[in-house]
């Protein structure tokens, strides 16, 4: 009766283990197959598990890395992979990872030592889950830009950049450099708008900001404070290098021709320039004196840079 029940029992489970959409695999201290079901069989891109039966954990690896079909074998150098993936192999009792397919499928892969340094090896499909998350991970990429860039300029927007600006600011004060803020205002924008449209005042606006980003450094931040206003502040730099940079931003806009529907519209900006030598100033007050020396930037004229002294 009871040995009945175990015969029924083992039949069972055989059957489960045939059949499960989980791929079980068995490799004896050999690392030689000794059990596949048929869903262990598809993840290798194979038919008849019989052509799983007897290969080796390398052997495997190499078919795959070789035939760029099954499991992913991502490396230049297969040698290493297989000697450090065979260090990994028994060196513990229980594992998990996850493993990538060339059909794009994902595995989630458990690995159990068990008695005769044998490894029982279960593969549950994650491929769901993996694009739930990928599209999660881009979506929150997506969210930030949304949340930090403003969309018309491309430029960093007030938040961020002042978010940002401290950050630059603490690490200048570690570091013991410099910084300058620029604050920019176009010149005579509103007659743009009133001139050629509100449409042209955006192809401008953009276009401007592109020219800035053209002068400047990949680690200078660039925002957009507002309206035709923007903010850059340079990390690293000295009171001599911040003012060139100014009047080379200041030339590329004089210089820059945008056309609009057969116009050719040039514009100029004026800016105010506050540097902090050795990043110790509050930054608030740096932003106060950059909006003043701009003030008197167009007060004097226009299309001209002023800085502190
Ligand atoms: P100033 O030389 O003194 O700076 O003169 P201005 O005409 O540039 O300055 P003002 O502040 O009088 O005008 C700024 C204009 O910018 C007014 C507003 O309509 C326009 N503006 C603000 N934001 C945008 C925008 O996103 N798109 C467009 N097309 N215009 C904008
Ligand atoms: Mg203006
Ligand atoms: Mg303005």
């Amino acid at each position: 009766m009871l040995k009945n029940n175990t015969d029924q029992l083992i039949a069972l489970f055989s059957e489960f283990l045939r059949d499960t959409m989980n791929g079980i695999l068995v490799f004896d201290g050999n690392d030689r197959i000794i059990f596949c079901n048929q869903s262990a069989t598809s993840i290798y891109e194979l038919t008849d598990s019989n052509d799983l039966l007897g290969k080796t954990f390398d052997q495997m690896v190499k078919h795959c890395h070789k035939s760029k079909t099954g499991i992913v074998i991502d490396t230049d150098d297969l040698n290493s992979w297989l000697e450090y993936a065979n260090t990994k192999r028994r060196s513990k009792t229980y594992r998990r990872f996850e493993i990538d397919l060339h059909n794009g499928s994902w595995y989630l892969v458990s690995e159990q030592l068990v008695e005769n340094n044998c490894i029982v090896m279960i593969c549950t499909d994650i491929t769901d889950k993996k694009n739930a998350e990928n599209r999660l991970n881009e979506m929150s990429e997506e969210l930030f830009i949304l949340a930090t860039t403003d969309s018309l300029t491309n430029t960093l927007n007030r938040r961020y950049f002042l978010e940002q600006a401290q950050v630059e600011k603490k690490r200048c004060q570690r570091e013991k450099y410099g910084y300058a803020l620029l604050m920019l205002d176009l010149d005579y924008f509103k007659s743009i708008n009133d001139r050629y449209g509100h449409a042209c005042g955006d192809l401008v606006l953009s276009s401007i900001a592109n020219t800035l980003k053209v002068e400047l450094r990949d680690y200078d931040l660039l925002g957009r404070m507002g309206g035709e206003e923007f903010a850059i502040l340079l990390p690293n730099t000295t009171h001599q290098s911040a003012l060139s940079i100014a009047q080379l931003i200041r030339k590329s806009v004089e210089n820059q021709t945008i056309e609009y529907r057969g116009h050719q519209i040039n514009v100029t900006i004026s800016i105010g320039l506050s540097l902090d030598e050795n990043a110790d100033k509050g930054f608030d007050s740096l932003f106060l004196i950059a909006d003043k020396l701009l003030y008197l930037a167009k007060q004097q004229g226009r299309n001209q840079v002023v800085a502190d002294d």
